[in-house]
């Protein structure tokens, strides 16, 4: 017999953040792991094509759940009719590419997961530091989480529910850009852009943030856009 392996649930977008956590599960961390990801109406399924690649690359088995929150509307990356902001982002407004309620609709599947293949934990790319201003991206949300899956699963009353795990929490995008190159994450192949399209637009609030984060690690060839030619055009923030 092999030893048994430890499994945790990865909530894999395709961007950069949810690839290192990918990387940290598995090589830093030792787990086998189940990918999953979403088709959840989002504007282009780009990402889902990058994380199939990013789980392949990980050696994680993936998969895509089906669950149309487009249906509803309400947000930028949902709704055609609602732009996505490529102006940068104002201090203290969540952003109109906020998704209504998606972390909580996407942890509970992941909650149901983690539970139904004994997974340990389920690690989550969300992150505090360099983000958008979401609402279910903050240390409190996450305990407040852990606190209901711990009374709401079987696995939990019996004292081994899945932990939540949130690797990139409290750190800074440089600090994320740092871990991925060291973690052997294709940075490359991550998709984070709000756009669909061949290539990332390089002035959502999403590719300012990684593209920054980038540049300031050392990586401009990695950006979406070399820094010279956004700084041509105006749109470095
Ligand atoms: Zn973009």
């Amino acid at each position: 017999m092999t030893t048994q392996q430890k499994r945790a649930v990865v909530l894999l977008s395709g961007g950069l953040d949810s690839s290192t956590v990918l990387g940290i599960a598995t090589r830093r961390d030792g787990y086998t792991c189940a990918a999953l990801s979403f088709r959840y109406g989002q504007r282009h399924t780009v990402e889902l094509d990058r994380a199939a690649q990013i789980a392949r690359h990980f050696g994680a088995e993936h998969r895509i759940i089906d669950i149309n929150l487009g249906s509803f509307g309400g947000s930028a990356l949902t709704d055609e009719t609602i732009t996505v902001p490529t102006d940068g982002a104002d201090d203290g407004v969540i952003p109109p590419t906020y998704v209504p309620g998606r972390n909580t609709v996407f942890i509970a599947i992941g909650l149901s997961l983690a539970e139904a293949i004994g997974a340990e934990r389920i690690y989550l790319g969300i992150n505090a530091v360099d983000y958008s201003g979401y609402p279910d991206c903050r240390p409190e949300y996450l305990e407040a989480y852990q606190h209901l899956a711990n009374l709401a699963t079987k696995a939990g009353l019996e004292g081994h529910g899945a932990a939540l795990v949130a690797p990139l929490l409290h750190m800074t995008k440089v600090d994320i850009v740092n871990a991925a190159l060291e973690l052997g994450v294709p940075v490359d192949v991550t998709w984070s852009c709000y756009q669909g399209g061949t290539e990332p637009c390089g002035v959502c609030d999403s590719c300012r943030i990684r593209d920054r984060a980038l540049t300031e690690a050392g990586h401009p060839e990695l950006a979406s856009r070399p820094a010279q030619l956004a700084a041509d055009s105006g749109l470095t923030s």
